[in-house]
């Protein structure tokens, strides 16, 4: 055996600490929302306590900009324009062999299987935008998951734990901050063109002791069904605010849960079906989950994304047949010379599906061609009422 073989990750550091369950760490599944300043520091943490499987999601590539307080990136990724997620999971497992981090280049409502919300322990918001937030508390009030909120700023930053039953981001933003958000998500036949959030100065000072902080609270999550536990404090249900030019740390009372709160719809029981996949046409999904579900009318309703077939522009009056999931039709517009022109005189309404059953005219698709990812879970509408199933053969691609 050599050398390599014989060191198991943290003996004789992490197991002098009174609190520290090696095999709980081991065996822990955790999602990191965000690969920018926050998400490199926070990976790093994860790998570097030996996390097992880390999750890494974010649509974005690198940029000479970010390196300044991102420890992961190097020069050469910026000029390769490499997407963050697939740099961080790649250094992280460089630091830490014994671990598996697996990147998702996209978006974090759209592009990530609701199966990963349900498998993980914990998720850490890494984000720098509210509708960010917004989509995700409401992705891990419907699994049922704890995730720990980040954010900085200059010298300061703050993080939360929002917890299902205790504390809800959604229950604590004002009307205004709210509206805003319905604003940007809303619009459902317009064409949205994403404008990139404004860029906020940050130092990597701030950035390593939010994102530690993040881990920290992870971690205690991680135990927290542990003896151990009654020795920790955690930030459910508070505001730890950070302000770096006093150097003063306060932590506030900041449980809002709401009852009348539409983010908290939980979705369970799931149906794990181990034979549906999101690479199997909609043909073949919607016959499978008449037998499994033994009913005779089904209906997929898309919750998170859309199929668009065709987009109007309106002058001059044409019509493209673009046949994209919603989540990705900028990205396609982007691509193809003719609309990207157009884009900038005039506007465009689209064509699109959110309820797939046996009257959508594109049965041949696969869900993944549709705009359902690996390993997600269907909400189907029956005659018998709502159903939740997950696509359990992908899930193996994650494990
Ligand atoms: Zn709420």
């Amino acid at each position: 055996m050599n050398e390599q073989n014989k060191y198991e990750w943290g003996e004789g550091v992490f197991t002098l600490l009174s609190w520290f369950k090696k095999d709980k760490v081991k065996n822990a599944r955790v999602l990191v929302v965000g690969a920018g300043a926050l998400g490199n520091e926070v990976v790093k943490d994860l790998a570097l306590f030996g996390v097992g499987h880390i999750y890494v999601v974010d649509f974005d590539q690198i940029e000479l900009s970010n390196l300044t307080r991102s420890v992961l990136f190097r020069e050469e990724d910026a000029y390769n324009h490499s997407y963050k997620a697939e740099i961080v999971a790649k250094r992280a497992m460089e630091i830490n062999p014994q671990i598996k981090v697996i990147p998702f280049v996209g978006n974090l409502l759209s592009e990530v299987g609701f199966g990963i919300y349900r498998m993980v322990d914990v998720v850490i918001g890494c984000l720098d935008s509210r509708i960010a937030r917004y989509q995700l508390n409401r992705l891990c009030m419907r699994a049922g998951k704890s995730w720990v909120d980040g954010s900085i700023e200059n010298m300061t930053g703050s993080v939360q734990v929002y917890t299902p039953g205790v504390a809800c981001y959604e229950c604590g933003l004002s009307r205004d901050e709210f509206n805003h958000i319905m604003v940007r998500t809303g619009c459902a036949d317009v064409v949205n063109l994403q404008s990139s959030a404004g860029r906020v100065a940050t130092t990597p000072i701030s950035a390593s002791i939010i994102g530690a902080i993040e881990v920290q609270e992870a971690m205690k999550i991680i135990h927290l069904d542990t003896e151990a536990a009654s020795q920790f404090k955690t930030l459910q249900g508070k505001l730890l605010h950070y302000e770096g030019l006093t150097n003063s740390t306060n932590v506030y009372k900041f449980a809002s849960w709401k009852n009348t709160c539409t983010a908290h719809e939980r979705w369970e029981p799931v149906i794990e079906a181990p034979n549906l996949s999101a690479t199997q046409t909609v043909r073949e999904t919607l016959s499978a989950l008449k037998s499994l579900l033994q009913v005779e009318n089904v209906e997929i309703n898309m919750c998170n994304n859309k199929f668009v077939d065709v987009v109007v522009s309106d002058k001059p009056e044409k019509e493209f047949k673009v046949m994209v999931p919603d989540s990705q039709l900028d990205r396609y517009m982007s691509a193809n010379d003719e609309l990207r022109k157009l884009r900038y005189i005039t506007t465009f309404h689209k064509s699109f599906f959110e309820n797939i059953d046996a009257e959508f005219p594109y049965q041949d698709l696969t869900l993944q061609q549709i705009g359902i990812p690996l390993f997600d879970v269907l909400q189907v509408s029956t005659e018998k009422g709502l159903f939740h199933v997950e696509l359990d053969a992908d899930a193996h691609l994650f494990l």
